[in-house]
């Protein structure tokens, strides 16, 4: 399903495009460099604001774009660092960003460093099974002026105040949306638009081997990081359905392909789920596989999925599979959960909110009285 908005949003445009809409209104084309610097220097949401504009410019502009197409509509404060914000889009859906907030090491006095997770799709068809997102399935994909927009809506909010890291990793596939996915980027990379670096920015894929292979050749030098969640096609298979279209053997030669063109590590995310991957059998078979590929390893234990019987693994059990694939000389991280009492798993809130249960949770004191961590990490 595609959705037309009356307006387009103003943060698909870019200086060649937008410029060539101004010169059909005969205005110089600098003046596009001006729009620019008020949407992502000054960070304007209307062209009230632009005052260096004639007015009959300005009456255009607001005329012809969007320039808040998503609005906050509910934040939530959590006991760590992580604030998840809830936007409404212009055809009323309902789309999730985190923000995470981490202290710099040894800079004690500095702001900490903030990352962003962003959403790129209304729900998601891949149904993952420890995801909030797939529960309703697919619904549309975001446009590119959507995910802009999504980015700088959520830089208004005083956690945010500054935009370290992105990481695509919200709610739905990215890779699925790839086109719009791409052109996003390419204007949060852009110096007329908020420059960020590609380095900075990591897309977290459910493991499309055909769109890895292509974003293995994109000039836009992002980080990847791969859902893997099982070592072996018999475990994968229970936890990612994709696994029957692109089995192990034909996603890690791609990732492979991938961690050789950009000429460093990639990521494999793997959530850890009590007698289903947990196994040191598991352990040993992912050592090879991160071994093989020269990629670092994310685990993350998992949160109980409504609905599934699955449970977190002792915390003796995790460290003993941290341990196998340490002594394996692997690159690995234990992962602390940051947010679970703000339902910050992908969907969750979404959810929450679309089933009536989120407000009255906040009215509560937060989610944590509503659903708890009752849904599972987001990690495609
Ligand atoms: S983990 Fe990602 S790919 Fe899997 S269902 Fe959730 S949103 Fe979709």
């Amino acid at each position: 399903m595609k959705f037309q908005p009356d307006k387009p949003p103003v943060f698909a445009e870019t200086p060649e495009s937008l410029a060539l809409r101004l010169a059909q209104r005969n205005e110089p084309s600098f003046r596009a460099g001006q729009v620019f610097k008020w949407i992502y220097k000054e960070r304007a949401r209307s062209p009230d604001q632009m005052t260096n504009l004639p007015r009959p410019l300005r009456e255009w502009l607001s005329a012809n774009f969007d320039f808040a197409p998503n609005t906050p509509v509910l934040g939530t404060d959590s006991s760590d660092v992580t604030r998840k914000i809830l936007q409404r889009l212009r055809d009323g859906s309902l789309i999730e960003t985190v923000i995470l907030r981490a202290p710099r090491t040894g800079k004690d006095n500095e702001k900490a460093r903030t990352t962003l997770c962003v959403s790129t799709q209304i729900g998601c068809a891949y149904g993952c099974r420890f995801c909030a997102s797939g529960l309703k399935g697919w619904k549309r994909d975001l446009s590119a002026g959507e995910i802009v927009a999504q980015v700088m809506s959520a830089l208004e909010n005083k956690a945010a105040d500054t935009l370290d890291n992105l990481v695509v990793m919200g709610m739905g596939e990215p890779l699925a949306n790839y086109d719009n996915l791409i052109a996003a980027l390419r204007i949060l990379n852009a110096p007329w638009a908020l420059g960020l670096g590609a380095r900075r920015m990591t897309i977290s894929t459910s493991g499309i081997v055909p769109k890895i292979l292509t974003l293995a050749e994109e000039p836009l030098d992002v980080r990847l990081a791969v859902s893997l969640h099982g070592s072996t096609n018999a475990v994968r298979d229970k936890i990612m359905p994709i696994n029957k279209q692109y089995p192990l053997e034909t996603l890690l030669p791609a990732c492979k392909t991938f961690a050789e063109k950009h000429g460093r590590m990639l990521t494999f995310e793997f959530i850890l789920i009590a007698g289903v991957n947990d196994s040191i059998d598991q352990a040993r078979s992912l050592a090879k596989i991160a071994r093989e590929i020269h990629a670092h390893v994310n685990l993350i234990p998992c949160n109980p999925v409504a609905g599934l019987p699955w449970k977190r693994p002792s915390i003796a059990r995790q460290q003993a599979f941290t341990h196998e694939l340490h002594s394996c000389g692997i690159s690995v991280t234990l992962r602390r959960e940051k947010g679970t009492d703000i339902a910050a798993a992908c969907g969750q809130l979404r959810l929450q909110v679309e089933n009536g249960e989120a407000n009255q949770s906040l009215q509560r004191g937060g989610p944590k009285s509503a659903q708890g961590n009752a849904l599972g990490y987001h990690y495609h």
